[in-house]
Order: C-alpha cells, then structure tokens, then sequence
C-alpha cells in the first residue's frame, strides 16, 4: 500500500493541510464485521456493490484520502466515534416497553446528543466524499452547511431537527447475518421527507433527516434528544427487510453474470 499523502483543503478546517486516510464509517464498523472482531488478513471482508457486477475483498473498509487532515479526523475520532463504539457494540440493551410493533429498548448510559451528531456525522462525511461508494449521498443538501456546523462544534439541535432515531434488527433465523451486517447510506422516505439509512454492526439501523425541519411524525418521541434516553427501536425482522432483499438481489446478478461470463 502506498504511504504518500496528498496536500489539499481539509473539509472541516478549511485550511490547506495534509491529507490522510479518514475512514466515512469508522474502522470499528468493519472491524467488528469479523467473525471474533479481529481483521483477518487471510480472510478480508466482501464488499457487495448494487453498481459493479463483482464483489471486492477489503481488510478495513471504506476511507477516503482527500477530505480530513489528521488533526480534524482525529477531533471527530474523539468526539463520535470513540463514543459511538462503547455505546453500539459494547453496552447492552435495557427493555423499555413492550409494544404492539415489538420492544423498546434504552441504552443506558448513551449520550443522546454525541450519538445524534455521529449519525450526523457519518452522512456529513459520506456527503463530501468523493469516493463513488457514497457519490449518491446528496451534497447539495440545502442545509450542508449546518449539518457541518453541528458536526464539527457537537452542537445541540431540536428532536425535529437532522432528527435521527435508532432501530435494531431482530432476527430469529439469521441472527448473525444481522449482526455483521454494515451498508453504505441509503435513502428512504419517510411522512414524505428525505432520510439516510445507516446500517452498522450489531443489527443497528439508524435513520437521520438531512434537514433542518424533519418530519418524524409519531416517531418524534423516540428521536434522539440531549436529557431524555436514547432509545432503539426493535420493530423490524432482517429476514423480510430492505437489507436482505437488496443483498439478494445483488448477488443473484452476480452469479447470473458470472455464469454468464
Ligand atoms: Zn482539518
């Protein structure tokens, strides 16, 4: 792998720097995708794209070297992600409610406002990258420009506003498939408004609002805010969902190509 670094404008600092390597998802996200959390050198990760015809093997993910020099990706390490790995892969859940669609579940402990703004993060650092991997993650976003300013001051913002709430996968028969199962952001529409999905390790699913005014509708209550708890919501079976049917499909092409070929 080569080591050279390329010079040019940190999109957080604004200020001509060196460049390194920053991760979009952090590299915990791809790390704990292997069977026991340890890279495997001898067994990378598969990479599966909607927009190629092959899977790619990868050891740590993502990273793209043109958008964060060390000490602003380092800032974000410490504020976000560092967290963020505690609290998704290291602290159990705590039943809240039982509820017609399924439980509800707190983490205890989780800081609702560090979580909120490292969702927001992971769609800010996915909007400026150049990587083709997160090319449909909308930078012009009319509100880029805030979303950037929350992320980069760990600003406090509204439950409906970039609101975000976290869900998890249940699973019965594919438990572990959804638990080592990541993707890059996708979109949806949700109360008709624009939402990133962001799936990471441990069956997690978030779903964050790019805009100032999200329309969270009856999930506003479960939506991320500083003071109250953070919620996750276990409504949703991974055997019947989006995740599933999109890797299916993906992979179906591929072997249809490959005998093809
Ligand atoms: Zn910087």
């Amino acid at each position: 792998m080569s080591s050279k670094s390329v010079t040019g404008i940190c999109e957080s600092c604004g200020q001509e720097r060196q460049l390194i390597k920053a991760h979009i998802y952090p590299e915990w996200a791809y790390r704990a995708l292997y069977p026991d959390g340890r890279v495997n050198n001898d067994a990378p990760l598969l990479l599966v794209s909607g927009s190629e015809s092959r899977t790619r093997r990868s050891r740590i993910g993502i990273y793209d070297d043109q958008i964060l020099c060390q000490s602003c990706d380092e800032l974000i390490g410490r504020l976000y992600d560092g967290p963020a790995k505690r609290y998704l892969l290291e602290t159990p859940l705590q039943v809240f409610k039982e509820m017609p669609e399924g439980s509800v579940y707190v983490l205890p402990g989780a800081d609702p406002q560090v979580l909120k703004n490292f969702f927001l993060s992971l769609v800010w650092r996915a909007s400026i990258s150049q990587r083709e991997e997160y090319g449909h993650v909308d930078s012009a976003n009319p509100h880029q420009n805030m979303l950037k300013r929350i992320v980069v001051n760990n600003l406090a913002t509204a439950q409906d506003s970039f609101g975000v709430f976290i869900t998890r996968f249940r699973s019965k028969t594919i438990k572990d498939a959804s638990l080592k199962y990541s993707q890059v952001p996708y979109p949806t529409e949700l109360n008709e408004s624009l939402y990133w999905i962001l799936n990471l390790p441990n069956g997690y699913k978030a779903f964050a609002s790019p805009l100032n005014n999200s329309n969270l509708g009856d999930l506003l209550p479960f939506a991320l805010k500083q003071g109250s708890p953070v919620f996750v919501l276990e409504w949703e079976d991974f055997e019947t969902s989006n995740e599933v049917e999109m890797l299916t499909k993906h992979l179906k092409r591929m072997r249809d190509q490959k005998r093809l070929g």
